[in-house]
Protein backbone atom coordinates (compact mmCIF):
# COMPACT_ATOMS: atom_id res chain seq x y z
CA UNK A 1 0.00 0.00 0.00
CA UNK A 2 1.12 3.40 -0.95
CA UNK A 3 0.68 6.04 1.82
CA UNK A 4 3.00 8.08 -0.15
CA UNK A 5 4.95 10.79 -0.22
CA UNK A 6 3.69 13.75 -1.32
CA UNK A 7 5.89 16.11 -2.54
CA UNK A 8 6.00 19.81 -2.04
CA UNK A 9 7.07 22.18 -3.24
CA UNK A 10 5.90 25.59 -4.31
CA UNK A 11 6.32 28.29 -6.73
CA UNK A 12 5.95 31.25 -5.34
CA UNK A 13 5.28 35.12 -5.58
CA UNK A 14 7.66 36.92 -3.60
CA UNK A 15 6.22 39.40 -0.86
CA UNK A 16 2.35 38.22 -1.12
CA UNK A 17 1.93 36.00 1.72
CA UNK A 18 -1.43 37.08 3.43
CA UNK A 19 -1.12 38.72 6.37
CA UNK A 20 -2.91 36.84 9.51
CA UNK A 21 -4.81 37.42 12.05
CA UNK A 22 -4.02 35.31 14.65
CA UNK A 23 -5.49 34.49 18.17
CA UNK A 24 -2.93 35.67 21.55
CA UNK A 25 -2.95 31.86 21.90
CA UNK A 26 -2.86 28.79 19.40
CA UNK A 27 -5.70 26.46 20.16
CA UNK A 28 -4.33 23.63 18.01
CA UNK A 29 -1.45 22.44 18.99
CA UNK A 30 1.67 20.36 17.11
CA UNK A 31 4.29 18.42 18.70
CA UNK A 32 7.12 16.77 17.34
CA UNK A 33 9.75 14.26 17.01
CA UNK A 34 12.98 14.80 15.08
CA UNK A 35 15.55 12.23 14.20
CA UNK A 36 18.70 11.93 12.05
CA UNK A 37 21.26 14.52 11.01
CA UNK A 38 20.10 17.83 11.04
CA UNK A 39 22.22 20.18 8.55
CA UNK A 40 22.77 22.55 11.41
CA UNK A 41 21.32 22.87 15.02
CA UNK A 42 19.58 25.96 13.95
CA UNK A 43 17.47 23.69 11.92
CA UNK A 44 15.35 21.62 14.39
CA UNK A 45 14.73 24.92 16.29
CA UNK A 46 12.87 26.29 12.53
CA UNK A 47 10.72 22.96 12.23
CA UNK A 48 10.16 23.84 15.85
CA UNK A 49 9.21 27.10 15.59
CA UNK A 50 7.37 26.36 12.00
CA UNK A 51 4.53 23.91 13.52
CA UNK A 52 4.29 26.19 16.10
CA UNK A 53 3.34 29.02 13.69
CA UNK A 54 1.34 26.59 11.28
CA UNK A 55 -0.61 25.63 14.50
CA UNK A 56 -1.67 29.30 14.77
CA UNK A 57 -4.16 28.77 11.61
CA UNK A 58 -5.89 26.39 12.80
CA UNK A 59 -8.68 26.30 15.50
CA UNK A 60 -10.43 23.02 17.13
CA UNK A 61 -13.02 21.80 15.69
CA UNK A 62 -16.56 22.76 17.82
CA UNK A 63 -16.86 21.03 21.15
CA UNK A 64 -13.50 20.50 21.37
CA UNK A 65 -11.18 22.19 24.13
CA UNK A 66 -7.91 21.63 22.55
CA UNK A 67 -6.32 19.45 19.46
CA UNK A 68 -3.31 17.87 19.31
CA UNK A 69 -0.71 16.09 16.48
CA UNK A 70 1.62 14.70 16.87
CA UNK A 71 4.52 14.64 14.22
CA UNK A 72 7.30 12.50 13.19
CA UNK A 73 10.41 14.61 11.49
CA UNK A 74 12.97 13.00 9.76
CA UNK A 75 16.41 14.32 8.17
CA UNK A 76 17.48 12.17 5.84
CA UNK A 77 19.59 13.37 2.23
CA UNK A 78 16.75 12.55 -0.19
CA UNK A 79 19.52 13.16 -3.23
CA UNK A 80 20.46 16.20 -5.15
CA UNK A 81 20.75 16.59 -8.92
CA UNK A 82 21.58 19.91 -11.11
CA UNK A 83 17.95 19.72 -11.91
CA UNK A 84 16.31 19.77 -9.37
CA UNK A 85 16.03 18.00 -5.77
CA UNK A 86 13.07 17.19 -3.33
CA UNK A 87 13.18 19.41 -0.34
CA UNK A 88 10.52 17.17 1.42
CA UNK A 89 8.25 14.26 1.39
CA UNK A 90 5.51 14.02 3.52
CA UNK A 91 2.82 11.11 4.80
CA UNK A 92 -0.24 9.77 6.70
CA UNK A 93 0.91 8.33 10.07
CA UNK A 94 1.80 4.87 9.13
CA UNK A 95 -1.38 3.14 8.71
CA UNK A 96 -3.88 5.56 10.76
CA UNK A 97 -6.93 5.92 8.31
CA UNK A 98 -10.20 5.20 8.43
CA UNK A 99 -13.24 4.67 6.11
CA UNK A 100 -16.90 6.58 6.86
CA UNK A 101 -19.56 6.41 4.18
CA UNK A 102 -17.03 4.63 1.79
CA UNK A 103 -14.76 7.77 2.46
CA UNK A 104 -11.12 7.89 3.54
CA UNK A 105 -10.36 10.20 6.18
CA UNK A 106 -6.68 10.37 6.81
CA UNK A 107 -4.48 10.68 10.42
CA UNK A 108 -5.11 13.87 11.98
CA UNK A 109 -7.97 14.49 10.06
CA UNK A 110 -10.36 11.50 11.19
CA UNK A 111 -8.95 11.82 14.87
CA UNK A 112 -10.26 15.92 14.39
CA UNK A 113 -13.28 15.26 12.73
CA UNK A 114 -14.84 11.94 14.22
CA UNK A 115 -13.09 11.87 17.80
CA UNK A 116 -10.27 9.01 19.16
CA UNK A 117 -13.27 6.47 19.16
CA UNK A 118 -12.86 6.09 15.36
CA UNK A 119 -9.36 5.84 15.41
CA UNK A 120 -7.24 2.81 14.84
CA UNK A 121 -5.79 2.14 17.95
CA UNK A 122 -3.68 4.74 18.37
CA UNK A 123 -1.15 3.79 21.24
CA UNK A 124 2.33 4.54 22.18
CA UNK A 125 4.19 6.10 19.90
CA UNK A 126 1.29 7.08 18.12
CA UNK A 127 2.22 9.74 15.00
CA UNK A 128 -0.47 11.82 12.77
CA UNK A 129 2.21 12.56 9.96
CA UNK A 130 5.52 12.08 9.09
CA UNK A 131 7.96 14.56 6.99
CA UNK A 132 11.19 13.81 5.78
CA UNK A 133 13.14 16.54 4.72
CA UNK A 134 16.62 16.43 2.47
CA UNK A 135 19.66 16.88 4.89
CA UNK A 136 22.08 17.08 2.10
CA UNK A 137 25.00 19.51 1.56
CA UNK A 138 24.14 20.75 -1.66
CA UNK A 139 20.05 22.15 -0.19
CA UNK A 140 21.08 25.51 1.28
CA UNK A 141 18.08 25.80 3.84
CA UNK A 142 17.27 29.05 5.67
CA UNK A 143 16.08 28.88 8.89
CA UNK A 144 14.05 31.57 9.93
CA UNK A 145 10.33 32.43 9.37
CA UNK A 146 10.74 35.04 7.11
CA UNK A 147 11.98 35.62 3.82
CA UNK A 148 16.26 34.12 3.64
CA UNK A 149 18.42 36.97 3.70
CA UNK A 150 20.42 34.88 1.03
CA UNK A 151 18.20 34.93 -2.22
CA UNK A 152 19.64 31.57 -3.02
CA UNK A 153 18.66 29.75 -0.33
CA UNK A 154 15.37 27.70 0.70
CA UNK A 155 13.19 28.41 3.61
CA UNK A 156 12.88 25.36 5.94
CA UNK A 157 9.53 27.42 7.95
CA UNK A 158 7.93 27.10 3.78
CA UNK A 159 8.42 23.81 3.62
CA UNK A 160 7.33 22.07 6.62
CA UNK A 161 4.38 24.30 6.31
CA UNK A 162 3.79 22.78 2.73
CA UNK A 163 3.99 19.25 3.58
CA UNK A 164 2.41 19.63 7.17
CA UNK A 165 -0.88 20.61 5.45
CA UNK A 166 -0.33 17.40 2.82
CA UNK A 167 -0.44 15.43 6.20
CA UNK A 168 -3.60 17.24 7.34
CA UNK A 169 -5.75 16.27 4.03
CA UNK A 170 -4.27 18.20 1.62
CA UNK A 171 -3.63 14.96 -0.25
CA UNK A 172 -5.47 13.21 -3.17
CA UNK A 173 -3.86 9.72 -2.92
CA UNK A 174 -4.42 8.75 -6.40
CA UNK A 175 -2.93 6.56 -8.97
CA UNK A 176 -2.04 7.32 -12.54
CA UNK A 177 -4.29 4.95 -14.21
CA UNK A 178 -7.15 6.36 -12.12
CA UNK A 179 -7.57 4.82 -9.06
CA UNK A 180 -7.91 5.50 -5.99
CA UNK A 181 -4.57 4.23 -3.50
CA UNK A 182 -6.25 3.67 -0.49
CA UNK A 183 -8.25 0.39 0.09
CA UNK A 184 -11.24 0.61 2.81
CA UNK A 185 -9.43 -1.98 4.55
CA UNK A 186 -5.97 -1.45 4.63
CA UNK A 187 -5.45 -4.40 2.33
CA UNK A 188 -7.23 -6.24 -0.29
CA UNK A 189 -10.84 -5.17 -0.73
CA UNK A 190 -12.52 -2.01 -2.92
CA UNK A 191 -10.80 1.18 -3.23
CA UNK A 192 -11.83 4.54 -1.43
CA UNK A 193 -11.15 8.31 -2.48
CA UNK A 194 -9.81 10.40 -0.10
CA UNK A 195 -11.69 13.19 1.64
CA UNK A 196 -9.49 15.63 -0.18
CA UNK A 197 -10.24 13.64 -3.86
CA UNK A 198 -14.39 14.07 -3.42
CA UNK A 199 -13.38 17.54 -3.68
CA UNK A 200 -12.00 17.32 -7.08
CA UNK A 201 -13.98 17.88 -10.35
CA UNK A 202 -14.34 16.88 -14.02
CA UNK A 203 -14.69 20.07 -16.60
CA UNK A 204 -14.18 17.76 -19.30
CA UNK A 205 -17.08 15.67 -18.03
CA UNK A 206 -18.40 18.39 -16.05
CA UNK A 207 -19.24 16.27 -13.03
CA UNK A 208 -17.19 15.39 -9.63
CA UNK A 209 -14.02 13.33 -10.10
CA UNK A 210 -15.31 10.33 -8.25
CA UNK A 211 -18.51 10.48 -10.84
CA UNK A 212 -15.78 9.87 -13.57
CA UNK A 213 -14.68 6.03 -15.42
CA UNK A 214 -11.12 5.33 -14.47
CA UNK A 215 -10.40 6.11 -17.57
CA UNK A 216 -11.80 9.93 -17.42
CA UNK A 217 -9.85 10.03 -13.72
CA UNK A 218 -6.90 9.12 -15.35
CA UNK A 219 -7.47 11.72 -18.40
CA UNK A 220 -8.00 14.96 -16.66
CA UNK A 221 -5.00 14.36 -14.31
CA UNK A 222 -3.15 14.57 -17.27
CA UNK A 223 -5.20 18.16 -18.97
CA UNK A 224 -2.19 20.33 -19.24
CA UNK A 225 -1.63 23.70 -18.08
CA UNK A 226 -5.18 24.63 -18.96
CA UNK A 227 -6.11 21.79 -16.04
CA UNK A 228 -9.58 20.65 -16.25
CA UNK A 229 -9.05 19.16 -12.74
CA UNK A 230 -11.02 21.44 -10.00
CA UNK A 231 -11.05 21.46 -6.60
CA UNK A 232 -14.60 22.26 -5.32
CA UNK A 233 -15.55 23.93 -2.10
CA UNK A 234 -18.35 26.40 -0.63
CA UNK A 235 -15.29 28.11 1.08
CA UNK A 236 -12.49 27.55 -1.30
CA UNK A 237 -14.90 29.15 -4.27
CA UNK A 238 -15.90 31.67 -1.92
CA UNK A 239 -12.19 32.59 -1.71
CA UNK A 240 -11.11 32.32 -5.10
CA UNK A 241 -14.04 35.01 -6.88
CA UNK A 242 -16.81 32.34 -6.92
CA UNK A 243 -14.23 29.51 -9.06
CA UNK A 244 -13.36 26.18 -8.62
CA UNK A 245 -9.81 26.20 -8.14
CA UNK A 246 -7.48 24.53 -10.69
CA UNK A 247 -5.25 22.07 -9.72
CA UNK A 248 -1.93 21.08 -10.74
CA UNK A 249 -2.48 18.08 -13.92
CA UNK A 250 0.89 18.39 -16.03
CA UNK A 251 0.81 16.56 -19.84
CA UNK A 252 2.82 13.99 -17.79
CA UNK A 253 1.21 12.55 -14.81
CA UNK A 254 3.67 12.74 -11.46
CA UNK A 255 2.75 10.54 -8.63
CA UNK A 256 1.57 11.95 -5.58
CA UNK A 257 2.30 15.41 -6.83
CA UNK A 258 -0.24 16.03 -10.04
CA UNK A 259 -2.88 13.57 -8.68
CA UNK A 260 -5.04 16.81 -7.90
CA UNK A 261 -3.18 17.57 -4.23
CA UNK A 262 -1.62 20.71 -5.78
CA UNK A 263 -2.83 24.13 -7.08
CA UNK A 264 -2.16 24.96 -10.92
CA UNK A 265 0.58 27.02 -11.72
CA UNK A 266 -2.26 28.92 -13.69
CA UNK A 267 -3.92 30.21 -10.35
CA UNK A 268 -1.39 32.89 -10.61
CA UNK A 269 -0.15 34.62 -7.74
CA UNK A 270 0.88 33.02 -4.33
CA UNK A 271 0.53 29.88 -3.06
CA UNK A 272 1.73 27.44 -0.76
CA UNK A 273 0.30 24.49 -1.87
CA UNK A 274 2.32 24.64 -5.68
CA UNK A 275 3.75 21.66 -6.89
CA UNK A 276 7.40 23.37 -6.34
CA UNK A 277 9.16 25.97 -4.28
CA UNK A 278 11.63 29.00 -5.63
CA UNK A 279 14.62 29.73 -3.66
CA UNK A 280 14.59 32.84 -1.68
CA UNK A 281 10.91 33.49 -0.93
CA UNK A 282 8.95 32.53 2.77
CA UNK A 283 5.69 31.77 1.87
CA UNK A 284 2.55 31.21 4.82
CA UNK A 285 -0.41 29.52 3.63
CA UNK A 286 -2.98 31.82 1.48
CA UNK A 287 -7.00 32.02 2.44
CA UNK A 288 -7.25 30.45 -0.72
CA UNK A 289 -5.71 27.18 0.94
CA UNK A 290 -7.02 27.69 4.60
CA UNK A 291 -10.40 28.57 2.38
CA UNK A 292 -9.99 24.56 0.79
CA UNK A 293 -8.83 23.23 4.36
CA UNK A 294 -11.82 24.46 5.70
CA UNK A 295 -14.08 22.52 2.65
CA UNK A 296 -12.64 19.70 4.16
CA UNK A 297 -13.21 19.89 7.85
CA UNK A 298 -10.92 22.10 9.50
CA UNK A 299 -11.74 25.16 11.45
CA UNK A 300 -9.35 28.12 10.30
CA UNK A 301 -8.35 31.21 12.40
CA UNK A 302 -8.46 33.20 9.03
CA UNK A 303 -11.91 34.21 7.38
CA UNK A 304 -11.58 32.36 3.80
CA UNK A 305 -14.85 34.20 3.39
CA UNK A 306 -13.17 36.86 2.66
CA UNK A 307 -11.72 36.96 -0.75
CA UNK A 308 -8.10 36.78 -1.44
CA UNK A 309 -6.24 40.13 -2.40
CA UNK A 310 -5.44 40.11 -5.93
CA UNK A 311 -1.84 37.98 -6.17
CA UNK A 312 -1.81 38.50 -9.90
CA UNK A 313 0.89 40.95 -10.42
CA UNK A 314 3.21 38.87 -9.66
CA UNK A 315 3.05 36.00 -11.74
CA UNK A 316 5.48 36.80 -14.72
CA UNK A 317 8.16 37.36 -12.37
CA UNK A 318 7.42 33.64 -10.72
CA UNK A 319 7.75 32.52 -14.18
CA UNK A 320 10.83 33.86 -14.52
CA UNK A 321 12.28 32.80 -11.30
CA UNK A 322 10.96 29.18 -12.17
CA UNK A 323 12.68 28.96 -15.53
CA UNK A 324 16.09 30.52 -13.63
CA UNK A 325 16.00 29.79 -10.20
CA UNK A 326 13.94 27.11 -9.25
CA UNK A 327 15.40 24.62 -6.63
CA UNK A 328 12.94 22.09 -6.30
CA UNK A 329 11.82 19.19 -8.23
CA UNK A 330 10.00 16.14 -7.31
CA UNK A 331 12.71 13.10 -6.42
CA UNK A 332 11.40 11.28 -8.91
CA UNK A 333 12.70 13.37 -11.47
CA UNK A 334 16.08 13.57 -10.01
CA UNK A 335 18.73 11.54 -12.11
CA UNK A 336 21.00 9.45 -9.94
ZN1 LIG B 1 3.37 18.94 -2.10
Amino acid sequence: MRLAKLFLAVPVALGLSTALVRPASAQVSISANITGTAPSASANQDVMDALNFLATDFAPNTGSSAFHMTASIQWADLGFSSGGYTLGDSSAGSSFYQTHNNTLYINPLDRYLFGAASTVNPGAGYTDFTIELNNNSQVPWDYTLGAPSNFNNISLASVMYHESIHSMGFAAFNDSDGNYSFSTNGGAGSLAPTLWTTHLFDATTNQAFTADTLAQRQAVMVSGSNSKLLFTGTDAQAANGGNRVAMYAPTTFETSSSDGSHIAFSQGGAGLLYPSISNGVYLTPTKLELAMMQDIGWRTINSPAVPEASTTASFGLLLALGLGGFAVARRRHVKA
